[in-house]
């Protein structure tokens, strides 16, 4: 017999799916992230202008999206790169949630900011650099808004789930752990995109998991494979790069969706979100068998 769960990862025992809790469910709005429903977040890399952004969030909740995506504060390789709006960005985008209604996510890169970063969002989104920022860690979890968290470059699902933990132990209950490609010795794509990782995500927390295919595949054509692929292991949720003009975008263009590739993605994903559906219901009856015999 191979060690449980439970043993495998000891040091962060609250974060693991229990029969006193089989699953964390984060409102955000009127949304009930991990609830069941795959829920698509999309938007550009970078909030750029108020026509992109506007733009871009009408058309993603046309095609099905309820979460809006878009960085006003960038974490960016090189130190030449556009680094993001800051304020007038989180500006722009409570402006995006009051035209479109969709919930905003976007990510905050330093402590300084989290108050300033969780006044305009709706979830706080650490990024993979971050992830083991603990002053962060600990002051966006102190802020009271849900979390997105993103797994590291090289990070390990066991670090991963040390960061969730420490949110979990300043108060805050609702993280969701994002999957967004690791690190290996596998270049062809800009990362290697762990799909394995989400379904062990998903059968050892109760934390809802989000995949985040864009910075995976690091180009557009994977996206929709990737997408695919997430929502079949169980991913509760989908983080996706769109922009109007992909090539024109200031960050991360090779990655971004134009609006009809986006569209069409999410068309061809419904029967994989069907059969997602009638896995966890299947699973879901499991589960009840097994505790009624239990
Ligand atoms: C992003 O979401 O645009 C981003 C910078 O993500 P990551 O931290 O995963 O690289
Ligand atoms: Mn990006």
């Amino acid at each position: 017999m191979c060690v449980s769960w439970q043993e495998r990862f000891a040091d962060t025992p609250d974060v693991l799916a229990s029969a006193a809790c089989r699953q964390t469910v984060v409102d955000v709005l009127d949304l009930k992230i991990g609830a069941g429903e795959c829920i698509a977040m999309a938007g550009p890399c970078s909030v750029e202008t108020e026509f992109q952004l506007i733009a871009t969030a009408l058309h993603v909740r046309r095609s099905g999206a309820r979460v809006l995506r878009g960085g006003a504060f960038k974490p960016r390789s090189s130190p030449y790169a556009f680094q993001g709006l800051g304020l007038e960005g989180l500006k722009l985008l409570a402006r995006a949630r009051e035209e479109s209604g969709l919930a905003i996510v976007t990510e905050v890169l330093s402590e300084c900011d989290v108050s300033l970063v969780a006044e305009y969002a709706d979830i706080l989104q650490i990024g993979a650099r971050n992830m083991e920022n603990y002053a962060l860690l600990e002051a966006a979890a102190r802020s009271g808004r849900p979390i997105l968290l993103k797994r590291g470059l090289v990070a390990t699902i066991a670090d991963l789930l040390r960061s969730a933990q420490l949110i979990l132990n300043f108060g805050n209950p609702n993280v969701m752990l994002c999957e967004r490609g690791i690190r290996t010795f596998e270049t062809a794509m800009r990362n290697t995109f762990d799909a394995a990782g989400i379904a062990v995500l998903k059968q050892v927390t109760h934390l809802p998991v989000i995949a985040d295919p864009s910075h995976a595949a690091g180009r557009r054509d994977m996206v929709p494979a990737l997408a695919r692929i997430a929502v079949a292991a169980g991913a509760d949720g989908l983080l996706i790069e769109v922009h109007p003009t992909p090539d024109e975008a200031w960050s991360d263009g090779e990655q971004s969706l134009d609006f009809a590739e986006f569209e069409a993605m999410m068309t061809a994903l419904t029967p994989w979100m069907e059969l997602r559906s009638l896995e966890l219901e299947r699973r879901e009856t499991g589960i009840e068998a097994i505790e009624v015999l239990g």
